[in-house]
């Protein structure tokens, strides 16, 4: 490999340099965020030195880190907004009634201001929302191809998520048909750890809900909202259920997570997630009782649990045993 080399201040000279993380505090819009940088050091001498493209890197992480602490839209999911719906950015500025060249400002890491990013947070997570857009504003368009390109995928996707989102109704019924005495805390807990499992094993979400960090864990709110009523309680009624509508592979998923973890209650599995990555890592130093609705991203949960089928070497989902038993174990240890 090429060595890398930039100009030592000290040595008076172009020398090769080595990269360090450290840990930054920067002021923006004057406020003062930590983040995670980089820095460059001369091989010969060890003095700082200067390059270009790490600044741009740490510039990033200022940012990243104002965007987290105020709740802006991350950067990524404003590039992934004209893909997941086919439509161009400027076509997507004239639709918002926005300049035309606002959006494109954005994608190239302009910060939105908070009204606007709120808006393009909502058109990223509701389809629907967009449509709504699309359709009253389909007038601002240059050209009808993009109105109906941009509909005709927007429709797609909305057709796909519907399918998805049956898949957790099928997940629940199944752990309530299987489970008796589950709380609606523990079958937050189930759920989460049945989505991550499997994604763990077959590469891909068997849901496309988001759970959020709440005080207690992760917390699917829909499904929150729909049991909330039993409080502290078991949840009760239908127990009928249809197992063929799920494949063997989600099956043996969802019984190893009843086998190995709903047999702790709630307030138990709540412990378990209070110490794993993605709940930690979203709450960030959020104080223990602070509300929050921060999203637990699919990128931290998929990361998370493939790391945990490397670590304890599970081949098949029964697997899970022995990370369950740890996690008990350290549990009753705090
Ligand atoms: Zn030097």
């Amino acid at each position: 490999m090429k060595e890398k080399i930039t100009f030592c201040e000290t040595c008076r000279k172009d020398t090769a340099y080595y990269v360090k993380s450290v840990e930054m505090k920067n002021t923006l819009k004057g406020e003062e965020y930590a983040y995670t940088g980089k820095k460059a050091f001369c091989s010969e001498c060890n003095a700082e030195s200067y390059v270009a493209e790490l600044e741009d890197g740490n510039l990033k992480a200022l940012y990243d880190a104002y965007r987290q602490e105020n709740n802006i839209i991350s950067l990524e999911n404003i590039l992934e907004i004209p893909q997941k719906y086919n439509i161009g950015k400027r076509p997507l500025s004239l639709l918002l009634n926005w300049g035309e060249m606002t959006f494109s400002r954005y994608c190239d890491g302009d910060m939105p201001t908070k009204q606007y990013s709120d808006t393009l947070q909502r058109i990223y997570n509701e389809p629907e929302f967009y449509l709504s857009i699309l359709e009253e504003n389909k007038g601002n368009l240059k050209s009808l191809t993009a109105y109906e390109k941009s509909k005709r995928s927007t429709m797609a996707l909305i057709g796909q998520l519907n399918t998805a989102q049956s898949k957790v109704d099928e997940v629940i019924g199944y752990l309530l048909f299987q489970c008796e005495d589950i709380t609606p805390l523990a079958l937050q807990k189930a759920i989460y750890y049945v989505q991550g499992l499997y994604y763990a094993f077959m590469g891909t979400f068997l849901f496309n809900d988001d759970c959020e960090a709440w005080v207690h864990g992760p917390v699917y709110r829909d499904i929150y909202n729909r049991y909330s009523n039993y409080r502290f309680d078991p949840i009760e009624g239908e127990i009928d259920f249809d197992v063929s509508v799920l494949t063997d592979s989600e099956k043996a998923v969802i019984d190893s997570v009843i086998q190995y973890f709903c047999c702790y209650s709630g307030k138990i599995l709540e412990c378990f997630t209070h110490s794993e990555m993605p709940w930690l890592k979203t709450r960030g130093d959020l104080p223990a009782e602070a509300h929050s609705n921060r999203i637990i991203s699919k990128e931290l949960i998929s990361e998370y649990f493939v790391a945990v089928k490397q670590k304890y070497n599970m081949l098949v989902p029964d697997d899970i045993e022995n990370y369950a038993k740890v996690m008990f174990e350290r549990t009753i240890k705090c």
